[in-house]
């Protein structure tokens, strides 16, 4: 088995001679690179000046990174402006996401250019092997602006035998199909949940015969077992999960061919794992929340960043012979939400409902009235019959606090037929629960 080629580069990252790396001397690298970032951020930022006010200004042992304070969501988007670094005419790029729901204010992430240098060095080393005997990759992710994945990709690609072509995410199968075919895409980048649409819709219709696909990377959304091995038994093909978001520079860490972990770009991010609840560091192997910190982000670091995302760091080394510290598999963000969607949480209906292989996709919708509820579901199925709708509603009841609020009658399902292109119309990028409170004027939703 191919090792991954991430020990080699981040060896070289680090100035460490020969190609194989040493924990210790990456660990070397961190501590001091986590020095340099507290006092790049104390003296550059006016939030990270007051943030870090009380805290211990260096550390002497990677263990101690832990006393300094944790970074909220709340926190980065109230103050986002004031953690930037550099002069705004050093900006090259600001990326703002909008979170619909209570918490309304949009996140920005600023990014100069040498920051952005680091994430196309990233995905240059990480995606060829993915790639591997194939010439042309297809994103279904935006890429038509400057510094967005798609565009990341290609300029990262640039220099190697391999076409990159963006389409944009998935909103009607059959466009996106003919899409693949014209640019004769052999390696497939995107959202798992629209690759498993993508890929359920090729078996139904036949197109899957025509398929030239080798090879499929999937990231920015959890992406459970059951899910890639489907994608991987309809495309006969392996897929590689990836794991970033916006916050880390959108690499952050990605499965090598022994599929067993995803190794960390540990040259640019530091990973901890906490309990959610005490804050409390917690071990390699144990489930926690993900917190990051940038090593070398220029226009705005980020120390300590709760990602609201769950996994374990893994013990061992990797089958592939890498020392590179690999993360598991990130889990649903799992009861972020549960109060605003009174325990109806999109991660358990979609692991419930997704696996059915006659369901193409769906868009959930939760409509709250004062003291019931109602679930709708516009559903894009092959089948419309009423052992079929049994069946979904018996799966939904399945999960324990969905089969106490309908016993209750707190909750009711409704179920309507769509067609796919319809679903991907209305939910066009990750998938999300719509939530809308019936008892109000205004209309809510969110993640
Ligand atoms: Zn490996």
């Amino acid at each position: 088995m191919e090792m991954t080629p991430l020990d080699a580069w981040i060896a070289r990252r680090i100035e460490q001679t020969g190609n194989t790396l040493h924990r210790e001397a990456l660990e070397r690298f961190q501590l001091n690179a986590l020095n340099s970032v507290l006092e790049y951020a104390c003296h550059c930022s006016p939030f990270y000046r007051r943030h870090l006010a009380n805290a211990p200004k260096s550390l002497t042992a990677l263990s101690q990174w832990a006393d300094q304070p944790l970074l909220s969501d709340e926190e980065l988007r109230a103050y986002g402006q004031d953690m930037v670094c550099t002069s705004m005419g050093d900006i090259s790029r600001i990326v703002t996401l909008y979170t619909s729901g209570s918490t309304g204010d949009p996140k920005r992430l600023y990014f100069t250019d040498p920051d952005l240098e680091h994430i196309i060095d990233f995905f240059r080393i990480g995606i060829p092997p993915i790639v591997g005997n194939g010439t042309s990759l297809v994103t279904l992710m935006p890429g038509s602006r400057p510094a967005t994945v798609g565009d990341l990709i290609d300029k990262a690609l640039s220099h190697i035998e391999i076409d990159c072509a963006c389409y944009g995410f998935l909103t009607d199968p059959q466009d996106v199909w003919e899409f693949i075919l014209a640019h004769k895409a052999n390696c497939l980048v995107g959202l798992p949940s629209q690759l498993l649409a993508l890929a359920r819709w090729a078996i139904a219709t036949g197109k899957i015969s025509e398929s030239p696909v080798m090879s499929v990377l999937v990231s920015g959304e959890p992406a459970p077992l059951w899910l890639t091995h489907e994608i991987e038994n309809v495309f006969s093909c392996p897929v590689y999960v990836h794991y970033g978001m916006t916050e880390t520079g959108f690499g952050g860490a990605v499965e090598c061919a022994a599929h067993d972990g995803l190794h960390i770009r540990e040259a640019d991010l530091y990973l901890e794992v906490i309990d959610p609840v005490s804050a409390r560091a917690l071990d390699i192997g144990d489930v926690g929340e993900i917190v990051v910190t940038t090593l070398n982000r220029q226009g705005m670091p980020l120390i300590r960043y709760r990602t609201g995302d769950f996994a374990r760091l893994l013990p061992g080394t990797c089958s592939c012979g890498s020392t590179v510290q690999r993360l598991e598999r990130v889990r649903s963000r799992g009861d972020a939400n549960a109060d605003a969607t009174r325990g109806v949480e999109l991660g358990a209906i979609d692991a419930a409902l997704l696996t059915h292989p006659d369901i193409v996709t769906f868009v959930p919708t939760l409509l709250l009235e004062r003291d019931r509820a109602r679930l709708c579901l516009d559903m894009a199925s092959q089948r419309r019959d009423n052992i079929f709708e049994r069946d979904i509603y018996e799966r939904l009841r399945g999960i324990p606090e969905l089969a106490r609020r309908f016993e209750s009658k707190e909750l009711s399902l409704e179920l309507q037929y769509v067609d796919a292109s319809t679903c991907f119309k209305v939910m066009p990028a990750k998938r999300r629960l719509f939530v809308s409170y019936d008892y109000k004027e205004n209309d809510n939703a969110s993640n």
